[in-house]
């Protein structure tokens, strides 16, 4: 049978950033490129979130890291692949033992209904939900054997009940000095100063647990895991020894992802843990990230009463996605704006295939969203129907 002819380029005398296209994207063939990686997939597409810690209500700088998330799938999909995602709950940690006991609840019960007030939030934002949901109460016999795994190699050892992670040669990984390093090991909990460790980078993958604390039988004694440790365990359980890509909010960077993927590589011997990285930018307001300590936040139920789910997720997405930025009231209305001229774009008749072609490449291009809205409310027609599905804006 005759093959139909090939369909042009992009090139056609259209205006804008179309004309840049010289090729249509083949979305059997196109991968998607990360920070300059190109991430071929063959088989399923596995990314791990960093989850919530389940003491406090959702604000807009967590709904960021989940959507862009959220995104990513998307377009991972797009190009056919399958997508498995695991985004955990990290349900055993002192911050949430604290805010359980100070309401005179206990952490499994009130971590439950925490999660339910953000998965209410997810769906409103219209987040899909994840394919994995661990919690890390249910992956402790995970975390014993990776720190099983992770002493049989001499890169944990055990003092008076902790069984520490050989955590130096994560700081010059992470391209850090180690003055920076200390600071924000000691800034999320590390206690790099502790006389215990041999060495300040040095971090528990199990830790004793005092009276308040949820504690769990193990052959180094009664106690719980660390942090970074949960996290190395459940993406092992739920996804494998390795992803495609690791998310998280830029906070995660050091120590967390640092010491998760150097421990998970330490104990499978399979590396790297994560093809890519995404990292999204922090969201700050009145001058300083927003952040439940310091109070400086706006919550997602909050805004959620006044504006759709779609304009919350116009807000978040339509910038670089690794960029910080400064949230105030008056940018509402200008994702309002952003998605009226979608919607009146994706109504007009048309479908260029150099448009559509010219979306797609930006998403794939470091999932360049700004630029691919461009185009869309531009060109309108399929390029502008293609963000309404793909960025979930319908
Ligand atoms: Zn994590």
């Amino acid at each position: 049978m005759a093959m139909p002819p090939m369909s042009p380029s992009g090139v056609l005398g259209l205006p804008g950033r179309v004309t840049s296209q010289s090729e249509p994207v083949d979305l059997r063939t196109a991968d998607l490129q990360l920070s300059g990686t190109f991430l071929p997939v063959v088989g399923p597409a596995r990314i791990y979130v960093c989850g919530i810690t389940p003491y406090d209500v959702t604000h807009l700088g967590h709904a960021a890291t989940f959507v862009w998330a959220d995104v990513l799938g998307a377009v991972l999909r797009m190009t056919g692949a399958e997508v498995v995602t695991s985004r955990n709950v990290t349900d055993v940690d002192d911050v949430l033992t604290r805010a359980a006991d100070a309401r005179g609840r206990h952490y499994d019960e009130f971590a439950l209904s925490q999660e339910f007030s953000f998965e209410q939030d997810m769906r409103a934002l219209g987040v899909r939900p994840p394919t994995h949901q661990p919690r890390a109460r249910h992956h402790i016999a995970h975390v014993q054997q990776l720190a099983a795994a992770l002493l049989r190699n001499d890169r944990a050892y055990v003092r008076e009940g902790h069984v520490f992670f050989r955590g130096a040669g994560v700081v010059a990984q992470a391209g850090l000095d180690a003055d920076q390093a200390r600071r924000l090991a000691a800034e999320f909990g590390d206690q790099p100063d502790d006389a215990l460790r041999e060495d300040p980078f040095d971090v528990p993958v199990w830790r004793p647990s005092g009276e308040q604390d949820p504690a769990w039988p193990s052959p180094w004694g009664w106690g719980r895991p660390g942090w970074h440790a949960e996290c190395a365990a459940m993406a092992h359980a739920t996804l494998g020894h390795g992803v495609d890509v690791l998310v998280g909010g830029e906070d995660l960077r050091f120590p967390h992802h640092a010491q998760q993927a150097a421990m998970a590589e330490a104990a499978s011997g399979v590396g790297p843990f994560a093809r890519a990285q995404l990292h999204v930018g922090a969201v700050h307001q009145d001058g300083s990230k927003m952040s439940k300590s310091t109070g400086n936040l706006t919550l997602v139920a909050d805004l959620l009463r006044d504006h759709p789910g779609t304009a919350l997720r116009m807000l978040l997405l339509d910038r670089p996605w690794s960029r910080a930025w400064e949230y105030g009231p008056e940018l509402l209305a200008g994702a309002h704006a952003r998605l009226d001229a979608l919607f009146s774009a994706a109504g007009r008749r048309g479908a260029s295939e150099a448009a559509t072609s010219a979306a797609t490449a930006c998403l794939l291009t470091d999932l360049d969203v700004p630029g691919a809205l461009d185009v869309a409310v531009q060109e309108g027609g399929e390029a502008a129907r293609l963000l309404v599905r793909v960025l979930a804006l319908g």
